[in-house]
């Protein structure tokens, strides 16, 4: 009792003496309209009232959260105005990309007025057409500049004809199509989708879940209910809480869609329409769920501390996201397997393909899986011919770290602890305890803690350098074994991806140290013969190395750029693995026991 009224005590005073206080008043309110969905337009008015300042910048996040690219969403809108009282302009100017500085003229209510143009088909770009609304929010509502933390609320008045909103912000009670928002990391951070969707519901792990499907498609709603309940459960398990009273899975289905992003209490989907009869693509499906799921918690609260609260300016830079994505990509296979959607077998391959993207790409041994992280806005995002060569996916090589870093605790401890405990801890101490993101070194402190051991050459060599993970090593505790089939054998190998196109071999990927890396064949180069006979596609090119030894010289007769000349290739080997992964049924009662404990056999 006497600690809440200090508490109080201590509010009021903050609330007196902060500086804060001068926009405590201000009241944000949006109106959300569509006068032409067809042509692809939202409507937004942003009503600022109890305003005190003369001149104020209103800003347009250049990014989306959990999306690292800056997209400059500030391109999508125009007719932006101010209005002040008795509907008199206020002037107005840009002064950069995203900013617009109004002079408010004294008024204490100003309203600003602009449309956005919404036609990119994405998880984290806004999309309108006479069918429906889906609106990303960091790229349809503005913020004032300092102003960042202020509640908002958001009032839809849907088009002629919809009439559902699905969406993770808090109805406003009495007020019919009008939601809440705390602060605009919250506004920021939950999608909105209007039409007439289908939409169903089931609890799970005594949350609410609520499903928008728009696009139809051939699902099983009974089907989806009990499975996905199957993946919350199990999630929830791991972290020992759900923070979400209600949750929401906001699914476009298209013809091929694919993809996710992760939110708060939501999250936003892209599915095969028709893909839900096929039993491969039903579970890669639930897969994206319990990936995009765990970002409720790994990342979008336990998080590292570059990413929150948000930068809506800038690039965030973080050096962690292969444990932010690498470990939900980890995870995401691994329910699917602890929950019996995947055969052990079953689950060993998949992991035996990610090792093999892994190996057989050259950037593995270019760029560190901390530094892919780092410059995801720069190259992840923006991958060019050369990418192969040159980067790593923080994904997937982060899932095999994700991987070996779990093997390594689980037979440090005799089976008693796992990554599950790592993460567990992790959020407890700095998600709920501290309330703040973490450092790379109280990751691997606390890594450590529960491995009881040191992980530096995890650190040092697969995280922060680039040496070839030595998969047995840790596979091994498990009974579970790697081997390459092609080991020791030498097939030539030329190193050029091609596509056939306008009738032309066109070269479009040239894979670093191989045959035409070394004797310079290019991208864009069009493939005409080789050794003076006619190829047309890649296969043909397969074929025709095939039937040569490594040390061959060949004569590729090329088009570059419309000058014909011939290079004379010496052929290298094929530096790529074909592996496998193995249980071996003659393993030892310690590695059973970690093997049953990994994959919850
Ligand atoms: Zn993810």
């Amino acid at each position: 009792m006497k600690k809440t009224v200090l508490y109080s005590f201590l509010y009021i005073l903050f609330m007196i003496t902060s500086s804060e206080d001068l926009q405590a008043e201000t009241k944000i309110a949006f109106n959300v309209s569509f006068s032409e969905p067809q042509a692809h337009y939202t409507d937004v008015e942003m009503v600022l009232s109890g305003l005190t300042k003369d001149v104020m910048d209103v800003k347009m996040p250049v990014w989306a959260p959990g999306s690292y690219l800056i997209r400059e969403f500030a391109k999508n809108v125009e007719g932006f105005s101010a209005i002040g009282a008795n509907n008199k302009s206020l002037l107005s100017e840009k002064i950069s990309k995203n900013t617009w500085r109004i002079n408010t003229a004294k008024n204490q209510t100003v309203r600003v007025k602009y449309r956005v143009y919404c036609f990119e088909i994405s998880v984290r770009t806004s999309f309108v057409d006479a069918a429906h609304a889906f609106l990303s929010p960091t790229g349809i509502f503005m913020y004032v500049d300092g102003m960042i933390k202020q509640p908002a609320t958001v009032s839809i008045e849907p088009a002629k004809g919809w009439d559902k909103i699905s969406t993770g912000l808090e109805p406003v009670k009495g007020k019919q199509n009008t939601f809440f928002a705390p602060d605009f990391d919250v506004l920021y951070d939950s999608p909105i989708e209007i039409g007439n969707h289908d939409t169903f519901e089931f609890t799970a792990a005594g949350v609410k879940h609520e499903v928008a499907m728009y696009g139809g498609g051939n699902y099983n709603k009974q089907r989806l209910s009990a499975d996905i309940s199957k993946i919350v459960e199990a999630e929830t398990a791991i972290f020992g809480e759900n923070p979400n009273k209600r949750y929401v899975f906001i699914v476009h289905n298209y013809q091929n869609g694919g993809g996710g992003l992760e939110h708060l209490n939501s999250t936003v989907l892209g599915a095969r329409r028709f893909g839900y009869t096929d039993e491969g693509s039903y579970k890669d499906f639930l897969g994206l769920v319990a990936h995009e799921y765990f970002h409720l918690w790994n990342v979008k609260r336990l998080r590292p501390k570059a990413l929150g609260p948000f930068d809506y300016d800038n690039e965030n830079y973080t050096t962690n996201l292969w444990i932010s994505e690498g470990f939900t990509a980890y995870y995401d296979n691994l329910m699917l397997r602890r929950t019996g959607f995947y055969s052990p077998q079953q689950y060993l391959d998949i992991l035996t393909n990610d090792i093999g993207t892994v190996e057989n790409q050259p950037g593995n041994k270019v760029q560190p899986l901390s530094e892919a992280s780092f410059d995801a806005w720069i190259k992840y995002y923006r991958p060019n011919e050369n990418s192969r060569n040159s980067t790593v996916s923080y994904y997937t090589k982060g899932a095999l770290v994700g991987m070996i870093m779990d093997l390594e605790i689980i037979a440090a401890t005799q089976g008693a602890k796992s990554l599950d405990d790592v993460l567990k801890a992790m959020y407890d101490e700095y998600f709920k305890k501290q309330r703040r993101g973490f450092t790379d070194a109280e990751f691997k402190a606390m890594a450590e803690k529960i491995a009881g051991k040191s992980l530096d050459k995890i650190y040092n060599e697969y995280i922060n350098g680039t040496e070839s993970i030595n998969y047995n090593n840790y596979l091994g505790h498990a009974g579970v074994y790697l081997s390459n089939e092609l080991s020791g054998k030498s097939l030539p190998y030329l190193g050029v991806a091609s596509v056939a196109r306008d009738g032309k071999l066109i070269i479009t990927g040239v894979v670093r140290g191989t045959t035409a890396w070394v004797d310079g064949l290019n991208v864009n180069d069009e493939i005409i013969a080789i050794d003076n006979f006619r190829v047309g596609s890649q296969a043909e090119i397969d074929r025709t190395i095939n039937g040569k030894r490594v040390g061959d010289k060949v004569n590729i007769l090329i088009s570059r750029d419309g000058i014909l000349q011939t290079i004379e290739a010496k052929l290298t080997a094929n530096p790529n693995g074909r592996y496998r992964l193995e249980a071996d049924p003659n393993a030892t009662p310690e590695q059973l026991a970690i093997r049953k404990k990994w994959l919850n056999l």
